[in-house]
């Protein structure tokens, strides 16, 4: 059974429409797929819609990446099973989605004063209805050629300490974990090795991601090594945490892909174990035959 459980849809900043997703997840033999959008669940229903629809063989996970504050840090916080029409759940969002509006503008505004103006109405007309994300203003800035990749935009202007980088109070890493288990979800601390962070305070993130009754953290990613996924692992032992997967698919791309070179490893328990059956359409299946 193949599980992809973090994937994003035009809802935030990725390229596929949340039908060319699922359409895309099934031709790929994905079994389950997450939507997990930054801070919206706008791509969700019309994912679902699609699945039935279709008729398709999917289980679709209904899931958000929620962008939070831990220290001075921006940690991801993926909810998988969340209830999309929570109360709570919308009300984080919406205040997520105003911080992330007014970063835009800003963000507009100090490139502008470095003489590259019309970024944000850029990056808006690309974001359109969706959170607005850095990886909206990265597209524009590679497409009027201020830079010539992704990585580089970042570097030049986007990342912290550049003339387009807005510091930001988004919402606390505890409040999130909070409000996920309000919309009946689990929280899931998003790709721990992308943060710059040291072991010494990767163990501080754990420890305080347990404390404040976080449920699991990434494991598994497509594009890894061996080394580091078995260390996240024994991480997740260590630290009482269960264990995710997925691909954090953004677009169409040479190295990532929905499903691609997802398995945990065997010391890992799976942030699924007890999800119920009809969830685990393969075994579902078996039942049937
Ligand atoms: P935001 O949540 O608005 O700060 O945007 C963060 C998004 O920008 C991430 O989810 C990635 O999709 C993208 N991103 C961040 N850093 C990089 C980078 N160094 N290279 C490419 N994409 C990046
Ligand atoms: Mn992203
Ligand atoms: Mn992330
Ligand atoms: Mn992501």
């Amino acid at each position: 059974m193949l599980i992809d459980l973090h994937s994003h849809s035009n809802a935030s900043d990725g390229q596929l429409t949340p039908e060319e997703l699922v359409v895309r997840a099934v031709n790929r033999q994905v079994d389950m797929l997450a939507i997990t959008d930054h801070d919206s669940v706008d791509g969700l229903a019309q994912a679902r819609q699609v699945i039935i629809e279709q008729e398709l063989k999917l289980t679709l996970i209904n899931g958000i990446e929620i962008t939070t504050n831990w220290l001075n840090h921006e940690i991801h916080v993926v909810g998988l099973n969340i209830a999309p029409d929570n109360e709570a759940l919308l009300t984080l969002i919406e205040t997520q989605k105003d911080k992330r509006e007014s970063r835009a503008v800003e963000m507009g505004r100090r490139l502008a004063k470095a003489k590259i103006p019309g970024v944000y109405e850029g990056a808006k007309a690309l974001a359109g209805e969706g959170a607005i994300t850095r990886a909206h203003f990265a597209r524009y800035l590679v497409e009027i050629g201020a830079a010539p990749t992704f990585p580089k935009v970042f570097d030049k202007y986007l990342s912290r300490g550049n003339t387009g980088y807005v510091p930001h109070n988004w919402v606390s890493m505890e409040e999130a974990i909070n409000v996920i288990h309000l919309a009946g979800g689990q929280a899931v601390l998003a790709h721990p090795n992308h943060y710059h962070l040291s072991n010494k305070w990767m163990r501080r993130l754990f420890t305080e991601f347990k404390q404040a009754d976080g449920d699991a953290m990434e494991v598994a990613m497509g594009q890894q090594s061996p080394q580091m996924r078995l260390q996240l692992a024994m991480w997740s032992k260590e630290y009482d945490l269960l264990a995710s997967q997925g691909s954090d698919f953004h677009f169409v791309g040479r190295w990532r892909d929905l499903g691609k070179a997802l398995h945990l490893p065997d010391i890992a328990k799976p942030v699924w174990f007890d999800w119920p059956s009809y969830l685990l359409l393969s075994e579902k299946k078996e039942v049937i035959l």
